[in-house]
């Protein structure tokens, strides 16, 4: 049984942009784009283990062996609408890599997700799926994504999010031990709406002015 992992990646910058991310009166425009920024350095410590293979490679003096990826072909799935402003951030970084988008929405009164859209690229296994949501609050829509990803195939996925709930997490951890966790932080609890506290509020309404 794997032993389940979550890392709070709590480089300085990411945590002061988190703060600003948090602030009530952060506009939608600096919102979108502090969200993207963290996505990017978040992007750079879920990739830090990505295999290196060296090529003879000329500089204008010299011919030596340098490093350069092995060529691991990577997935991001995006968990719209909200997984969408991490997306971004992470396609800055990785340009090449392939996209996915799983549609869920929560049930206001269940909070169980409900799934209206799932579009993600053929060859799952050859892959790492790296699957995006800024907030993993109840796990629920983390949960069922994993389980839509692995039944498309899917052998080895990490999860990105921004802020995490305690009681999700468990959640997570228990139906997806194998599936590791980066988040820039793991907050208090959750309030009765399943809302983060302290969070951030809504993520996608926040990032798209919808509220
Ligand atoms: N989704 C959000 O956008 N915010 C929360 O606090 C919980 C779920």
């Amino acid at each position: 049984m794997p032993v389940p992992t979550v890392t709070v990646v709590d480089h300085p910058l990411i945590q002061h942009k988190l703060t600003l991310l948090r602030r009530k009166d952060t506009p939608t425009a600096q919102f979108r784009e502090l969200m993207r920024e963290i996505s990017l350095l978040m992007g750079y410590e879920v990739t830090q283990d990505l295999a290196l293979v060296t090529q003879p490679t000329e500089t204008p003096l010299t011919t030596f062996d340098a490093p350069v990826l092995e060529g691991k072909k990577l997935c991001l799935i995006s968990i719209m609408r909200a997984g969408q402003g991490i997306l971004d951030g992470m396609l800055d970084l990785l340009p090449s890599a392939r996209v996915g988008h799983i549609g869920l929405y929560r049930d206001q009164a269940t909070l169980i997700p409900v799934e209206y859209y799932f579009k993600v690229p053929e060859d799952l296994e050859d892959r790492l799926v790296i699957l995006v949501d800024p907030m993993v609050a109840t796990g629920h829509s983390a949960i069922a994504a994993v389980h839509r990803l692995k039944e498309a195939g899917a052998a080895a996925i990490k999860m990105v999010c921004l802020v995490a709930a305690p009681e999700g997490l468990r959640a997570f951890h228990e139906a997806h031990p194998d599936v590791p966790v980066f988040t820039a932080s793991i907050d208090e609890r959750l309030d009765e709406h399943g809302y983060i506290l302290p969070g951030l509020g809504d993520a996608g309404d926040r990032m798209f002015g919808t509220r």
